[in-house]
């Protein structure tokens, strides 16, 4: 592990309308303590971004948005553009298996949105991961190169330091069936994902762009996943919704940083 934060994003997908997402939010101020080597973050609904921006502490949490629309503005009625982010969240999700699987974003539609947050000063979360067809039949490294070469296309050398990437085979979202991945088996699979950096961009790169991991994670299995060698975080889905969960994740990831993973 470098001297990188740990990065602990919860995804509240469309969950929560503003009072029940500001509850949530006055529970996790009360729970998490600040921890100089972790970094939450929030992901609400787009709605919601807005009000917690005002009640959010920003020593303890910082926003993401969970999509946006790749150009930064015109004709495109419904949509909300990364421009219009930029001073509401620090991270965007890019490229959810959600995304890609309901309304059909094509690699090339995630490949103009990380270029448009990074355009607009926002970290992207790029989200890659297979389905369980293509886990059966051994296609995860072609997927995982088709996916990251294509959305890093437009990425210099100097932004792939502002990239985030999460892992989440689609096989062990809790949408999509919410499988466990052992830790051990995916181990491997961070060690692919460096590899493709280090291609494209070069060693330093490799070691500074944060890898985390996203499946099925809750308080009680985020410690297996954080162990993997080169796992920067997690990304958390529905246990992000219970408090309890969510703050146990990073209680989880703050012991583990106390007793010295190194
Ligand atoms: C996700 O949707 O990114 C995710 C990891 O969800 P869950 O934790 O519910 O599997």
């Amino acid at each position: 592990m470098t001297n990188k934060r740990t990065l602990i994003v919860a995804n509240w997908k469309m969950n929560l309308n503003t009072s029940q997402a500001s509850i949530l939010l006055h529970r996790l101020h009360e729970r998490i303590r600040i921890h100089r080597d972790i970094e939450v973050v929030l992901a609400p609904s787009m709605l919601v971004l807005q009000p917690l921006s005002v009640q959010i502490d920003r020593r303890k949490f910082r926003l993401a948005a969970q999509n946006a629309h790749h150009k930064d503005e015109g004709a495109y009625t419904g949509e909300v553009s990364f421009t219009m982010l930029q001073d509401l969240v620090h991270y965007a999700i890019v490229g959810h298996s959600e995304r890609r699987i309901y309304f059909n974003e094509s690699l090339e539609d995630t490949r103009d949105k990380v270029a448009a947050a990074l355009r607009n000063d926002i970290t992207p979360i790029l989200c890659v991961g297979e389905t369980e067809v293509e886990h059966k039949n051994k296609e995860t490294r072609q997927v995982l190169h088709d996916q990251i070469v294509t959305a890093l296309s437009n990425v210099s050398s100097s932004e792939i330091k502002d990239i985030v990437i999460a892992y989440e085979p689609v096989w062990a979202i809790s949408t999509f069936g919410g499988k466990l991945a052992k830790p051990s088996d995916i181990e491997p699979i961070f060690e692919y994902i460096r590899m493709q950096i280090r291609e494209l961009y070069g060693p330093k790169a490799a070691k500074v762009v944060r890898v985390l991991y996203g499946g099925s994670v809750d308080d009680q299995i985020a410690r297996g996943y954080l162990e993997i060698e080169g796992c920067d975080g997690v990304l958390v889905g529905g246990a992000s919704l219970n408090y309890h969960k969510f703050a146990g994740i990073v209680d989880s990831t703050y012991k583990m940083l106390n007793e010295g993973k190194s």
